[in-house]
């Protein structure tokens, strides 16, 4: 079986059967053509033409994007729109034409090339997106040109259902894809905190990412059994291994039942020690499965998705009426929203950032807020706006020093008196919290407290700080766990540094959404989760199921044990006194990459 089997990362749970269409997002090769003087004007209409088809076309992807998932989504082609008919860009390549007579393809090339080779050697992640939007800019002007356009691209013969396996997915592929035809994704590249993973999940599409080798194994046809949580890819199944894969899923159906009789329950352990569960919300279209699936609240509105791929920020109007939208929609809920989390994977389009060396440990997030007023002080207005009558809470990304919340504070007080002076109305202030997601934050965890009416640890960023290992990059991906020894002795120190202040301490990054993880999280003391809305009714029927007692004895064994890997059996010899491990194990009984079956790793799925 093992020569069947591709391994990868479980980043968006579910099982799928499905041939595969293999996505060759490669630029064609365009052979160098040079055309009479006589023929010039035909091939500067050739482009024109093509450029008004790739363009209608974009538009198109876009209002779908609009209808299907909502206008944050639907905003990442607006780079591309603008790229493809930026005019001077067009002028030059006219000029090639014209001067060199070179055929509309090869002129267009080669401008795209010397623009590539410009972007693509600045180490900015935010030129780094642009590069992409290029290369999808340029695959749709060659493919026209040469007169190799695939219409037909993600759906198989006669509207079959099919499985896309591609080298990369961008979140701009990702978020085009039907759900009725495309029922699930592989890839080459990519991890659990890619944002074409997140973006999966949110579709609800199983996919499978960093599944090296996928390429060179799969073909056209290829019949494929894909496990979203375990990171199994098995190519061409055999009956039994269909067989197993439908018993598991009748397994998790029953599952589901049981889940959904959960919805209306209160989430708290078997002994009835109360736990918040609320959502994390990255789309609009995230709202309703979060009201749906029973969130008391939005825990980490990310507001990351109002500006990426966009041409300009987003106003304070528009931003207000966001956020209201989002508060109104979940009632006298709380609803927690991040200030810009920009920089490292997460720059938009208008933003003017410098090239740097290393993204992640530069200029991002706070550091950007604080250093540019003129973002930072329209969202806090924002904030103050909509949390009039609303209870929203403010949360602060990748903080290191104490200073930084205290200058937000300062700036939201500032922006609260000018409301007032202006007579605008606003709520006088917000609640202030803070994100844990640096060791340097857990290390002065106690003095933050001070500072901060909430903690909110974001695990996929303290994973990546504390184990030096690059979250979006899938060749590391075994090495990312936050099972790390050192993960869960900062997460308890975080928890007990907030019971001393007497503040509420809440996970918001993937480890919350895993339901072992979860109950390791309840045992270490953290009073509130914050969840993918899919993951939800999982995590608070998981609770449910477990005494809070030995969610502590469980938090216990895993802060004694040496591994990762310790840690994980840890909590699995106490979960499986209360739940039928089968009922969370893999559905092709197949384990992803480098993983022990059934072993969880945060920031996977199992
Ligand atoms: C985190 O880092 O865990 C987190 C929740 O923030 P993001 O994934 O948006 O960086
Ligand atoms: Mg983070």
């Amino acid at each position: 079986m093992n020569d069947r089997l591709v391994r990868g990362i479980g980043v968006s749970p579910g099982v799928a059967y499905a041939p595969a269409v293999v996505v060759r997002w490669e630029l064609p090769d365009v052979p160098d053509r040079t055309v009479s003087a006589g023929d010039v004007e035909g091939e500067v209409t050739r482009l024109h033409t093509a450029v008004s088809a790739v363009a209608a076309e974009l538009d198109m992807l876009r209002q779908r994007v609009l209808q299907r998932a909502g206008e944050e989504e639907s905003r990442i082609f607006d780079a591309q729109i603008l790229m493809v008919s930026d005019v001077e860009f067009l002028k030059e390549v006219e000029y090639l034409i014209r001067n060199n007579q070179l055929s509309a393809e090869t002129a267009f090339e080669f401008k795209s090339l010397e623009l590539r080779n410009l972007w693509g050697t600045s180490g900015s992640a935010r030129l780094r997106e642009r590069v992409a939007d290029l290369s999808a800019v340029q695959m749709r002007m060659l493919q026209r040109l040469l007169g190799v356009h695939e219409d037909r691209l993600w759906k198989g013969e006669e509207g079959e259902r099919v499985i896309v396996v591609a080298h990369e997915l961008s979140p701009g592929l990702t978020v085009q894809f039907d759900r009725d035809y495309v029922v699930g994704l592989v890839s080459e590249e990519g991890t659990r905190t890619s944002h074409a993973a997140i973006l999966a999940h949110s579709l609800g599409i199983p996919a499978v990412m960093g599944a090296v080798g996928a390429l060179s194994r799969i073909t056209a046809g290829t019949p494929l059994l894909i496990d979203g949580q375990s990171g199994a890819v098995l190519l061409d199944p055999t009956p039994q291994e269909r067989e197993e894969t439908m018993a598991y899923i009748i397994r998790r159906r029953r599952l589901d039942f049981e889940l959904q009789a959960t919805l209306n329950q209160p989430c708290e352990t078997a002994d009835g020690h109360r736990i918040h569960l609320l959502g994390n919300v990255d789309l609009p279209e995230e709202i309703e499965p979060a009201q749906l699936n029973g969130a008391e609240g939005v825990g980490l509105l990310r507001t990351e998705f109002l500006v990426v791929g966009r041409a300009n920020l987003p106003t304070e109007d528009e931003q207000a009426t966001y956020f209201r939208r989002i508060a109104d929609a979940f009632h006298d809920h709380q609803v927690v929203i991040r200030s810009f989390d920009l920089g490292g994977d997460k720059f938009p389009a208008a933003f003017q950032a410098p090239p740097e060396a290393n993204p992640f440990l530069g200029w991002r997030s706070i550091r950007v807020c604080l250093d540019q007023p003129e973002i930072f002080r329209p969202q806090l207005r924002a904030v103050l706006r909509a949390a009039k009558d609303r209870p929203i809470k403010l949360m602060l990304p990748l903080v290191t020093t104490v200073e930084e919340v205290l200058e937000s504070r300062a700036l939201l007080t500032a922006e609260s008196q000018a409301l007032r002076s202006a007579g605008v109305p606003a709520a006088e202030s917000v609640p202030v919290g803070v994100m844990i997601e640096t060791p340097a934050a857990v290390i002065i965890a106690d003095q933050l407290a001070r500072v901060s009416d909430f903690f909110s640890v974001g695990t996929n960023d303290l994973t990546q700080y504390t184990l030096a290992v690059d979250r979006g990059n899938a060749r590391l991906a075994d090495r990312f766990t936050s099972h790390h020894p050192s993960i869960i002795r900062q997460l308890k120190i975080v928890a007990e540094a907030a019971a001393r202040a007497g503040i509420s301490a809440s996970v918001c990054g993937e480890m919350a959404s895993d339901p072992f993880s979860a109950i390791l999280l309840v045992g270490l003391g953290f009073d509130t989760l914050s969840v993918s809305p899919q993951d939800l009714p999982l995590i608070k029927w998981v609770i449910r199921k477990v005494p809070v007692d030995a969610a502590r004895e469980a938090a216990q064994r895993a802060l004694d044990a040496a591994t990762a890997e310790g840690v994980e059996n840890a909590i699995r010899e106490v979960v499986k006194q209360y739940i039928d491990m089968r009922l969370l194990g893999s559905g092709t009984l197949l384990p992803g990459r480098s993983r022990p079956a059934n072993v969880q790793r945060a920031g996977t799925k199992m």
